[in-house]
């Protein structure tokens, strides 16, 4: 099995290289947003699923991919891998990006697992509710965990790591988007250094409602100071399109250069060129300890014979 993944072009985290260290679905969740459909293997043990060394071998074999994070996330619960405080540790020392950790919160009651977790840049951790009901009814817990025992979990990580707390909300209409008061609250005790409102813009395996860009709106008031995730305007104007593929036709480029040569700032290029790559325009190739950016060949000859040609 491949243990990394990407980089994947992340509006959090900006060019990210995901290390999975579970078989797929491994989770002790079963959200009803999830986009890797149902759980496998629903456990709450955790275990050591493969070679801390194979993991490692392969990071390092990568580490000069030029990323922005390496990102333990993937095919489920990351603290679920009792090898996560190791890998984390010997990982900072072969890479020279922040290694950043996006967790479902559920295990962070363990004083082990936050120690473990304590080793990442940056923790981001879903609170997906606050009560019981709608912790039920959105993430499908396994039998075990109570949602207030997760929140106190949240606390104890708060107050002992130095890192960065990015918290995400994910929202769902008529299932948890009622218990965002109580989520507002819980979020205020933890205290983290952003909280990011999110919904359900990716199709996920089950028939899910994401909410309206005017409901999110309104969510935005519950808090202090949240960001919103998802991007309502999901398209690149023409004219930036044509601007980034003549910039790549010339000469493949990084995000950094393309930012600065076409002046566009950082986080609209990461959704331009996230785009451009899903129509498959662009792809990414590393190189020298960077991510380049080239126009695909198909982008190309469509481009010199016009739409419609090919
Ligand atoms: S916690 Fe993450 S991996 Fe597990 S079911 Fe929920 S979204 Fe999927």
């Amino acid at each position: 099995m491949q243990h990394l993944f990407g980089p994947v072009l992340s509006r959090r985290l900006g060019l990210s290289m995901g290390v999975d260290l579970l078989p797929h679905k491994t989770c002790n969740m079963g959200c009803i947003y999830c986009e890797l459909g149902c759980t496998r293997k629903l456990t709450t043990e955790r275990a050591s699923y493969f070679s801390p060394e194979r993991v490692l071998a392969e990071i390092k074999s990568r580490a000069d991919e030029g990323f922005d994070y390496l990102t333990f996330a993937g095919s489920g619960e990351p603290t679920l891998s009792s090898d996560l405080g190791q890998i984390l540790r010997e990982a900072k020392k072969i890479v020279d990006s922040p290694l950043a950790v996006i967790t479902n919160s559920s295990l962070l009651i363990s004083k082990e697992v936050r120690n473990e977790i304590s080793e990442a840049d940056v923790v981001l951790p879903s609170l997906d509710a606050a009560t019981p009901k709608a912790f039920q009814a959105i993430d499908r817990p396994a039998k075990s965990l109570r949602i207030e025992k997760i929140i106190e979990g949240l606390r104890a990580l708060r107050q002992e790591y130095r890192g960065e707390i990015w918290l995400e909300v994910m929202l769902v209409e008529d299932v948890n988007d009622d218990d965002i008061e109580a989520i507002a609250r819980a979020a205020r005790s933890i205290d983290p250094d952003r909280i990011q409102i999110n919904t359900v813009v990716r199709p996920p395996a089950e028939p899910v409602s994401p909410l309206s860009k005017e409901r999110m709106l309104e969510v935005l008031n519950y808090f202090n100071d949240a960001e919103l995730i998802p991007d309502w305007d999901w398209n690149v104007p023409k004219a930036s399109e044509d601007t980034i593929l003549d910039l790549l036709k010339d000469r493949p480029s990084t995000l950094e250069e393309i930012c600065s040569r076409i002046g566009m700032n950082r986080e609209k290029a990461i959704k331009c060129l996230k785009i451009l790559e899903t129509e498959g325009k662009i792809s990414k190739k590393p190189q020298g300890g960077h991510q380049y950016f080239e126009v695909h060949e198909k982008a190309l000859i469509q481009k010199c014979l016009g739409p419609g040609s090919i």
